[in-house]
């Protein structure tokens, strides 16, 4: 039976209506789950907080309700969060504006997941993944699955995608080559993601279901029950669930995340993102207005010709410059 709202307010507006404190794990339609010293409560959210943005709460926020009889609960205020993840919402129609879309809150890392073949990596959507962390402050873990199709002549890693791993590990980036097929990386990737909160990034077909599974058994079960709820490839995040781990720690996944466009990230900003690309900056001739693209005396451009930033990088962060 759902509390009756008004009733709720009026209560809240009394002074000492008691208060708790705790954690949203699971957001659907309207309604969150808030753990609070091992009790769940499913809160609603009070009038004044409804009036605003639809991702007033997110998983992940921290929040105070008035608790109310049968376990149910009233959240009257968000603490303050200190990092959060967002994507430009997609747009059901031309006419629409776009939006922040927050996908959670209060996060330890973005897991980032992309597939060494089938289908063949979209590294392009991987920076896109990296530069909305960075733009967040949030580190990113970078995790390549199906490893074992990824295999070169005579059994020997494929280059390609050895050489990306190598690329982005030198940027600073930590890296898991994993298989669910064969373990390899299992061990690496429990421990990233041990004692930490990550938010799983990654289209569907990746395997992120076969790595939670091979991880921890049923776990990715669980979490594609909430994709078949969501509706898989759909453009929307109305449902939002925390994982915990067994071996500690816990994850997010993000149900229908098709699209991943860049939030609020000004062409000007947009190479400060790149980390590589940071030492470079102040250094071109048009120092303060120079976007790196065919500007005379670049020393971002030089850099990558010199071979000190990838030029598929480059060509990453011109595509996203592109795109604003
Ligand atoms: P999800 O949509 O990201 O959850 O992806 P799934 O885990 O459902 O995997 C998609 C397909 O890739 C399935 O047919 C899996 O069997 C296959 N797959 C997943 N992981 C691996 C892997 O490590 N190696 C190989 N060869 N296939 C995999």
């Amino acid at each position: 039976m759902k509390p009756n709202l008004t009733v709720i307010d009026d209560y809240v507006q009394k002074e000492h209506a008691p208060m708790e404190q705790g954690v949203v794990y699971k957001k659907t339609v309207g309604s969150y789950a808030v753990h609070t010293d091992g009790r769940t409560t499913i809160c609603t959210l009070a009038s004044r907080l409804r009036e605003k943005h639809i991702d007033t709460v997110v998983v992940g926020d921290l929040v105070r309700y008035i608790p109310i009889s049968g376990g149910a609960g009233s959240i009257v205020e968000v603490l303050p969060r200190h990092n959060q993840l967002s994507r430009r919402s997609a747009v059901p129609m031309p006419t629409a504006h776009a939006f922040e879309q927050v996908i959670a809150a209060n996060v330890d890392q973005v897991a980032a997941v992309i597939s060494a073949a089938n289908p063949p990596p979209k590294w392009n959507l991987l920076d896109r993944y990296l530069v909305s962390a960075e733009w967040a402050n949030i580190p990113t873990l970078i995790c390549i699955t199906k490893s074992d199709l990824a295999q070169g002549k005579g059994g020997q890693p494929d280059e390609h995608i050895s050489q990306a791993a190598e690329e982005y590990t030198r940027i600073g980036y930590r890296v898991a080559l994993t298989s669910a097929v064969t373990g390899r990386g299992l061990e690496t990737l429990r421990q990233e993601l041990q004692g930490r909160v990550s938010v799983l990034l990654g289209k569907s077909g990746v395997g992120k279901t076969s790595l939670l599974n091979a991880l921890q058994p049923d776990l990715g079960l669980r979490v594609n029950q909430v994709s078949q709820v969501t509706g898989k490839g759909k453009h929307t995040t109305t449902h939002q669930e925390l994982f915990s781990l067994d071996f500690g720690g816990a994850i997010i996944d993000t149900p229908g995340l098709r699209e991943f466009g860049l939030w609020e990230v000004d062409g000007h900003d947009l190479a400060q993102l790149f980390p590589e690309m940071r030492p470079f900056i102040g250094r071109c001739r048009f120092r303060l207005d120079c976007r790196h693209d065919e500007e005379p005396g670049c020393a971002v451009r030089q850099a990558v010709m010199d071979g000190r930033i990838s030029p598929r990088r480059y060509q990453s962060y011109m595509k996203l410059k592109d795109d604003k």
